[in-house]
């Protein structure tokens, strides 16, 4: 923990897969960072697919079998995920992990599958096979070798639950980065908004197509520039569109979403990634309260129209374009 001044705080600490940071202001309320760190890890053991023995664990290797008992968290984020899966008509879709690890993007294993591989496993991703009773909190998958990957949702969810913790310890004042998921929570110590970048997604990390200018919001990018690899001179990243099997290809390079709830952002900004400019869009204005800023290979950066009042766009290699 670092406290370079009295009434600031900062932590930073690996789970989910990632580099996360927290900071608050205004208060050296250092066991409130714990508890809030403790609720990430809490997350991280329940819901990772990475961890054999956590719920989503239990309900992968029970698919086709049995019914699983599970936690209100993973309930909720599931059922969450489920929605998010409907409502983008299976643009984003929990259940797409067997096309993950059969392209094994991130692994030492990733490669380039046969069609035929990803014709068969395709047919294991109907996320209606999803069976969820809310009476006694259990989750069952219909089908084996079904799995449920909440990688695109539950980063989400840890950082509004962090910005619940710290503002049930009355701290009303913090930056919560967990892994690109940002909620900036109330005012800087000076009392303006926050200054958040906007990653470039042609360039190093932290370097900025923009910024937004914000108070109480969530701000979620995904794009296709950190988890990827290149065959052949083509990049294969980690976004799937669920209709082809194949990482998502339709000229967005990154989508990021303006939200209240960091999950929903975190859910919206899959969803979009893989329903592309026109349908995202129409997702994003259909929805209230959300804004979105669509950066295609083009250099275009497209963005809803209230977000023209607390975006500033500051390299010049993009053209901003209203929608
Ligand atoms: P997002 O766009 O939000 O999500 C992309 C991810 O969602 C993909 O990586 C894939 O898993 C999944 N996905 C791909 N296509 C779709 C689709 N069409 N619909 C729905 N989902 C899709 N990574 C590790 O390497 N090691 C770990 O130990 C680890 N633990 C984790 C634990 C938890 C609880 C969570 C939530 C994630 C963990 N991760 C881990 C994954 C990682 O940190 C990121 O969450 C993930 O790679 C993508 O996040 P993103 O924000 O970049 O992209
Ligand atoms: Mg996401």
């Amino acid at each position: 923990m670092n406290n370079n001044k009295v009434n600031k705080l900062k932590i930073d600490f690996n789970a989910l897969g990632t580099i996360n940071q927290i900071e608050i202001f205004n208060s050296n309320d250092e066991s409130a960072l714990k508890k809030a760190v403790h609720r990430v890890y809490e997350i991280d053991d329940k819901m990772s697919v990475f961890n054999k023995d956590s719920e989503v664990s239990r309900i992968n290797s029970s698919a086709g079998k049995s019914v699983q008992p599970v936690s209100s968290d993973t309930f909720y984020v599931v059922e969450r995920a489920k929605y998010y899966s409907r409502l983008s008509k299976g643009a984003f879709n929990l259940l797409i992990r067997p096309l993950i690890n059969l392209w094994g993007i991130n692994t030492k294993d990733a490669r380039v599958p046969e069609g035929y591989e990803i014709e068969s496993t395709i047919k294991l991703i109907n996320y209606e096979d999803i069976i969820l009773n809310k009476e006694d909190l259990t989750i069952k998958l219909l089908n084996e070798k079904q799995c449920i990957d909440l990688g695109a949702i539950a980063k989400g969810y840890a950082a509004d639950e962090v910005k619940r913790i710290l503002l049930s310890n009355n701290i009303s004042s913090a930056l919560i980065d967990l892994g690109g998921n940002i909620y900036a929570l109330g005012n800087k110590i000076d009392g303006g908004s926050w200054n958040i970048g906007v990653q470039d997604p042609l360039d190093i990390r932290g370097s900025s197509i923009g910024i937004i200018q914000i108070k109480n919001k969530s701000i979620v990018t995904s794009g296709n520039y950190e988890r990827f690899f290149i065959k052949d001179g083509v990049r294969y990243h980690h976004i799937i569109d669920p209709r082809t099997g194949r990482p998502s290809s339709n000229g967005i390079i990154s989508v990021t979403i303006i939200s209240d709830y960091s999950m929903d952002g975190d859910g919206l900004s899959t969803c979009c990634y893989v329903m592309g400019l026109l349908e995202g869009y129409e997702l994003i204005n259909s929805i209230k309260g959300i804004d979105a800023i669509f950066i295609t290979e083009d250099n275009k950066v497209y963005i809803t129209p209230r977000i023209r009042d607390y975006f500033i766009l500051i390299d010049n290699k993009y053209t901003l374009v209203n929608l």
